[in-house]
């Protein structure tokens, strides 16, 4: 939300249904998937995010978002949005000690400080899915039409331009 501000756009927080009344475009933060996707399914929060995207909202997932948003989490039968045809290693790079931070160059945007806590590996996207950037040869950042999705959290840097590309997706969608 305090990146969105500084971006010049009014956010709210989304924990119920109705709380999607008046957003245009929704980022999934990061957390604990298993509990966002939990008490996403106890509100049917989820039946009104697939909704809402079906009329053309745009969705952004930021780590456990990503998860949220997967087809596919390896080993887990965990809830899910299952919007996004890809499929996801959850806490592949180790444990919370092993959360670090890398240098990524992004498509059409350049370098971008990543930060990865606890982060999923996408072990792969299927048709349609635009790898936006790599790190050691997996997707960390990923497109598909109106659907945005990264294994690292941009909103931990002072650096606006991932944000300035959803919202870009936003209002074209
Ligand atoms: N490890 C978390 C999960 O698997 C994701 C961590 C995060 O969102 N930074 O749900």
């Amino acid at each position: 939300i305090e990146m969105l501000k500084r971006c010049n756009i009014s956010a709210v927080e989304v924990r119920l249904p109705e709380d999607l009344n008046d957003v245009d475009g929704l980022i999934i933060p990061g957390g604990e998937s298993t509990t966002i996707g939990n008490l996403m399914r106890r509100s049917s929060l989820d039946k009104e995010i697939i909704k809402k995207h079906r009329n053309g909202m745009a969705l952004y997932g930021t780590c456990a978002g990503a998860i949220l948003l997967a087809k596919d989490i390896v080993g887990s039968r965990q809830p899910r949005l299952n919007l996004l045809d890809i499929s996801v290693k959850r806490n592949d790079y180790g444990r919370q000690i092993d959360s670090f931070e890398a240098e990524l160059k992004v498509d059409k945007i350049g370098k971008v400080k990543g930060v990865f806590i606890r982060a999923p590996v996408i072990e792969k996207v299927y048709d349609g899915v635009k790898i936006l950037a790599k790190l050691d040869n997996k997707p960390v950042l990923i497109q598909k039409n109106n659907i945005l999705a990264s294994t690292f959290h941009p909103e931990l840097t002072e650096d606006r331009r991932v944000h300035e590309y959803f919202i870009g997706m936003v209002k074209n969608s």
